[in-house]
């Protein structure tokens, strides 16, 4: 079923991840599951994507880790020919506003949102552009509404990594895109996965989804489906586009 190629999912055990690993997997990729602890989630969805007739390997790395970016991407190479990148690997800490936040929590939000995202598209640059001998190929970064809100009162330093994803996306796109590698992005909303639980705030999606424009929070799928278009032949002329994905949260510029 895999016929086109190797996608790097990072953060692709839980959440957008898993959804967009699931979905690559049926439209024919062969996807490395990344992740950072949860090995028992990884390999399940490997299995799970294994068992429907779809090739998946569940890799363990820290994007924020330099050593373990490479690792990721030479097991990627032992597994096939890239194709593809969906940095999605993300994380948020506790609601604390910015004249409460130390140099540790400021170092690991920006090392696994930004660096991470960086590391990842370089590796992935090495192996896809033309000019390297590689076939082209389409790296999907997964930025957030909050690049555009700011996070005000709790996620400071998180909305500005985004906002920082999405200068990136934009700058990327330019410089690679005449050695076949097309950048863009996705920009959720409030979307129900485990992320706010992690961050301490386990009902959110439960406190503040009837209060957004479509009246509910939006889904792991719902994001995934997005992604999956940025990454089909279908998106071949749009590179540099952020899409939202928000149900109209935070659609202004
Ligand atoms: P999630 O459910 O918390 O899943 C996070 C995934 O990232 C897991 O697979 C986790 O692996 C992995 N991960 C965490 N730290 C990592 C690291 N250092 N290196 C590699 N993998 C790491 O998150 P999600 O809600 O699906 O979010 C996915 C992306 O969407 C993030 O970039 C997030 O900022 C963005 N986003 C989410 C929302 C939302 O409302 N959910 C909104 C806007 C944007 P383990 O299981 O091993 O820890």
């Amino acid at each position: 079923m895999a016929k086109r190629g190797v996608l790097i999912v990072t953060g692709g055990s839980r959440g957008i991840g898993a959804a967009t690993c699931r979905l690559a997997a049926a439209r024919g990729f062969a996807v490395v599951v990344n992740y950072a602890a949860n090995e028992a989630a990884a390999t399940a969805l490997a299995g799970e994507i294994e068992a429907g007739g779809g090739r998946a390997l569940a890799v363990r790395a820290d994007v924020g880790s330099e050593p373990d970016v490479l690792a990721l991407f030479e097991a990627a190479d032992r597994f096939g020919p890239l194709a593809g990148l969906v940095n999605n690997a993300g994380v948020v800490d506790a609601p604390a506003r910015v004249e409460a936040m130390s140099l540790d929590r400021l170092d690991r939000m920006f090392r696994i949102n930004l660096t991470g995202s960086f590391l990842c598209a370089r590796e992935a640059i090495l192996r896809l552009s033309l000019e390297r001998g590689g076939p082209g190929g389409t790296i999907v970064n997964v930025s957030s509404a909050a690049a555009k809100l700011g996070g005000a009162g709790s996620y400071v330093d998180y909305a500005a990594a985004k906002g920082a994803i999405d200068t990136m996306t934009v700058g990327l796109a330019r410089e690679v895109a005449d050695v076949g590698i097309r950048v863009c992005a996705v920009r959720p909303g409030i979307i129900d996965t485990e992320i706010h639980a992690s961050g301490g705030w386990a009902t959110r999606v439960a406190e503040v989804g009837a209060s957004l424009p479509m009246g509910r929070a939006g889904t792991a799928d719902e994001v995934a489906q997005a992604i999956l278009w940025l990454l089909s032949d279908e998106a071949s002329y749009s590179t540099g586009a952020i899409l939202d994905v928000s149900g109209a949260r935070a659609i202004l510029p």
